[in-house]
């Protein structure tokens, strides 16, 4: 339902942009009509197409409920839609008019062609007086994420380190940027020192909105730009990009840029993670607690070179005590081995039992033993303890190996494998109660 009333500001004219301090405003509903998601979201089979659904329904997402939503459109708005690498915003829309003033919670906003459009729980009609409230805590990280990248691009840029895309983290998380290579220790260093000290010389962020656009800018395909206003960034001299998102207006605003580090991706290609603002704060805080907590556990000073030489002595003397077991257990194979040869000589079936170290032991005692049991009787080897995975082998003569592995069937209920001529090896999926015994009792009294 739309009747006539105030022409809506479009995308690019929206308050939020022209003023993204703004954390109320009192405006009208314009219209409102019901969502009907695309065809392609309606069958919730694909999991691609429910991903599109969540990112689509905001906070009616993921769940089946059949409540419906509405799409809104304010005479104005201070609540940003997704755009621009920036995501939605938070907030609410109050009735001030209604009878019913309970605040309508948003938290998906979106942009259709010039249009600015929020999901709503409710539907309101057109002429409604509303309040939109924005949820500032997260708006100001927004900014200082999104504006913190366009300074670091625009430095980044200036040392031939183009930015091939960006990606802001969720909330809390690091940020990154795709450049074409891995900068060195140098380089990061530089940069993160420029853009601090570009934070420090507090450079106005401006916005300008030319009449006349290049058309080779980048703009989204359904962003009708002769209609539309296409917004240029300007940081001082440093930066002059499209872009439709929300900015702070000076760079003592990002507070600060956080470098982190590289992790290479698609061939050469390198992605820098970042923070700014509260949001690296809040990192390097959790960052300095986790260290702290390690080097509790390490009994450690935090002292960061203390705490790094006391990890890599603990990760080598665990190698050393990992070589020290491994040769250890070979020891332990070769007496086994041994033991079992003579069993096989008296002319006995043997039977070796280890509750642990799993096919580790017996491919070591199975290679002590495998000329001793291809010449006489069978040797059934097993690990394993009740409630727990375990494992078999049998070799031996090829009609004992045989006979023994359907014993094995029958006494073992979850066992699986196979095997042929002088050797069998199965897979215990859980030892039952009594099964081990049984199994040991048909070797050695058959
Ligand atoms: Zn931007």
């Amino acid at each position: 339902m739309t009747v006539a009333g105030p022409i809506p500001s479009i995308v690019g004219a929206l308050l939020c942009q022209k003023d993204s301090y703004l954390q109320t405003l009192e405006t009208e509903v314009v219209s409102c009509d019901e969502y009907v998601p695309p065809k392609s979201l309606q069958t919730n089979v694909k999991s691609k197409a429910k991903k599109s659904i969540d990112s689509e329904k905001g906070s009616d997402s993921g769940t089946a409920t059949p409540s419906k939503t509405w799409l809104i459109e304010f005479a104005d708005s201070v609540l940003f839609p997704e755009g621009g690498g920036q995501p939605t915003d938070h907030g609410s829309i109050t009735p001030l008019t209604s009878s019913d003033p309970e605040a309508v919670l948003i938290t998906n906003i979106q942009r259709h062609g010039l249009r600015c459009l929020s999901f709503s729980s409710k539907p309101l009609s057109p002429g409604t007086r509303v309040r939109q409230d924005v949820d500032f805590n997260r708006r100001w990280d927004h900014m200082q994420q999104h504006t913190g990248q366009h300074l670091l691009s625009a430095i980044m840029d200036s040392l031939d380190l183009p930015t091939l895309s960006w990606s802001m983290g969720a909330a809390g998380e690091m940020n990154s940027i795709e450049i074409p290579r891995k900068p060195s220790h140098e380089e990061i260093k530089s940069i993160q020192d420029r853009c601090n000290q570009c934070i420090r010389d507090n450079v106005a962020i401006t916005v300008e909105t030319p009449e006349e656009v290049d058309g080779a800018k980048k703009l989204p395909g359904d962003y009708d730009k002769d209609k539309g206003v296409v917004r240029f960034i300007k940081i001082g001299d440093l930066d002059y990009n499209a872009c439709c998102g929300t900015h702070l207006k000076q760079t003592s605003h990002i507070g600060l840029i956080l470098l982190h580090h590289t992790q290479s991706i698609r061939g050469t290609n390198s992605r820098l993670y970042f923070s700014a603002g509260d949001r690296a704060i809040k990192l390097a805080i959790e960052s300095i607690n986790s260290i702290r907590n390690i080097a509790v556990s390490l009994s450690s000073s935090t002292s960061l070179t203390d705490v790094q030489n006391n990890v890599q002595r603990l990760t080598d003397s665990y190698a050393d005590a990992r070589k020290r077991e491994k040769k250890m257990l070979a020891e332990i194979a070769t007496y086994e081995g041994a033991r079992i040869r003579s069993v096989l000589e008296s002319g006995k079936n043997a039977w070796s039992y280890r509750a642990t170290d799993g096919l580790d032991f017996i491919n070591l005692v199975a290679f002590e033993i495998k000329e001793a049991a291809r010449d006489r009787g069978v040797v059934i080897l097993v690990s394993g303890e009740v409630k727990t995975a375990g494992s078999i082998m049998i070799i031996g003569e090829k009609g004992m190996v045989e006979s023994m592995a359907a014993k094995v069937k029958e006494i073992v209920s979850t066992v699986k494998g196979g095997g042929k001529g002088e050797k069998w090896q199965g897979k215990v999926t859980e030892w039952k109660k009594g099964e081990i015994e049984a199994l040991k009792a048909a070797v050695e009294n058959p």
